[in-house]
C-alpha cells in the first residue's frame, strides 16, 4: 500500500505518498497512542465531514492528547487532500498520533502529529454479497468496559481485538465477527454498528461500550423520519432468535444486510434493503 503515486498531508504539508513515513520509534507504534477517522467522499463531498473531525478531536481528548489543529482546519485539510489526489469518490483517513520525540510509557515529551491519506475504495462488500447478506461468526474478544479502556474513542489500541476477530473470521470463510461487550451484551462488528428488526421495529445497542457510529446516528434519524420506531437497548445474544432482519452500519460498510451470526439466521427484508437504498441516495445527495 505504501508503493504508489500520490500525496499525503502530514503536519500541514503534502508529502509524496512513498515518502510519507514516521520513525520506527514513533510512540504510537509502541504504545498505541493513536486515534483515527474513516470518512467517505461521495460525488465531491465528504459525508458528515465536521462530525468526523469533531470525533477525531474527542477521541484524542479521551486519550489525553490534543491535536494541534482546529476542527475547521482538519475539515479543510481533508478536502485539500482529496483535491490534491484528484478524487471525487474516495475513502478519507485522518490519523493523529504521538511521534518519535521520546520512547517512554509517559508521553510527556512527545508531540502529536496529524496525517491525512485518501484513496479509492469503491465498496467494502460487493452489491451481490450485500443483497444476500453477509455471514458473521461470534468474536472471541469482547469490547472492554469504559473503565478499562477509552471504548468511546476511535483509538488504534481498541482495534487490536477487532483485527484479531476479523482476521480469524475471514480465515474461516466469514465476512466479519460480531463482538459482545464485557457484560455479554451484543456490541458491534469489528468496524461497524449493528441493527436488528422485529415486527417493523429497529433495535440497536446503546453506545456505552461501542463506537457511536456516525452512520448509526444517520440511520436512526432516517428511520425515525420514515416513521420507523427505533429502540436503543441492551440485547442479549439469545434474543437474536426473535429478530427477522439484521444489518451493519458504518462509513465503509454503509448499510450491509447480515444473513448469519453464529447459530442465528436472518433474511435481508424490506426494512434493511429500504434503508440501504435511502442511505445510498442520501450520501450522494440524490
Ligand atoms: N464501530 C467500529 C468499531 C468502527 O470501526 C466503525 C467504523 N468507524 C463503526 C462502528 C461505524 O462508525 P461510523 O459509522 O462512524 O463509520
Amino acid at each position: 500500500f505504501d508503493d504508489r503515486d500520490g500525496w499525503i498531508w502530514m503536519d500541514g504539508v503534502f508529502v509524496p505518498w512513498r515518502d510519507a513515513k514516521t520513525h520506527v520509534l514513533t510512540h504510537a507504534l509502541h504504545y498505541g497512542s493513536s486515534v483515527f477517522e474513516g470518512e467517505r467522499m461521495y460525488a465531491g463531498e465528504i459525508f458528515k465531514l465536521t462530525p468526523h473531525s469533531e470525533r477525531l478531536k474527542r477521541s484524542a481528548e479521551l486519550l489525553d492528547f490534543e491535536i494541534p489543529y482546529s476542527v475547521a482546519e482538519i475539515d479543510a485539510a481533508c478536502k485539500e487532500t482529496c483535491a490534491k489526489m484528484g478524487l471525487d469518490d474516495c475513502y478519507v483517513r485522518p490519523v493523529a498520533y504521538r511521534g518519535p520525540e521520546a520512547v517512554s510509557v509517559s508521553a510527556i515529551h512527545n508531540k502529536t502529529h496529524l496525517a491525512i491519506a485518501v484513496w479509492d475504495w469503491p465498496s467494502y462488500f460487493d452489491p451481490e454479497t450485500k443483497a444476500k447478506g453477509i455471514r458473521l461468526e461470534w468474536a472471541k474478544w469482547r469490547r472492554p468496559d469504559p473503565a478499562t479502556a477509552p471504548s468511546a474513542a476511535k483509538a488504534a489500541g481498541l482495534y487490536m481485538i477487532c483485527t484479531m476477530s476479523k482476521t480469524a473470521a475471514e480465515k474461516r470463510g466469514f465476512s466479519d465477527a460480531m463482538m459482545l461487550d464485557w457484560r455479554g451484551y451484543v456490541a458491534e462488528a469489528t468496524g461497524a454498528n449493528v441493527f436488528f428488526v422485529q415486527d417493523g421495529v429497529l433495535h440497536t445497542p446503546p453506545v456505552d461500550a461501542i463506537l457511536d457510529g456516525i452512520t448509526r446516528q444517520t440511520i436512526i434519524e432516517m428511520a425515525k423520519a420514515k416513521g420507523i420506531e427505533v429502540i436503543v437497548r441492551h440485547i442479549r445474544p439469545e434474543e437474536l432468535s426473535g429478530f427477522t432482519e439484521c444489518f451493519l452500519t458504518g462509513t465503509a460498510a454503509e448499510v450491509t444486510p447480515v444473513s448469519e451470526i453464529g447459530e442465528y439466521r436472518f433474511k435481508p427484508g424490506a426494512l434493511s434493503l429500504g434503508l440501504m437504498e435511502d442511505y445510498g441516495r442520501l450520501v450522494r445527495r440524490l
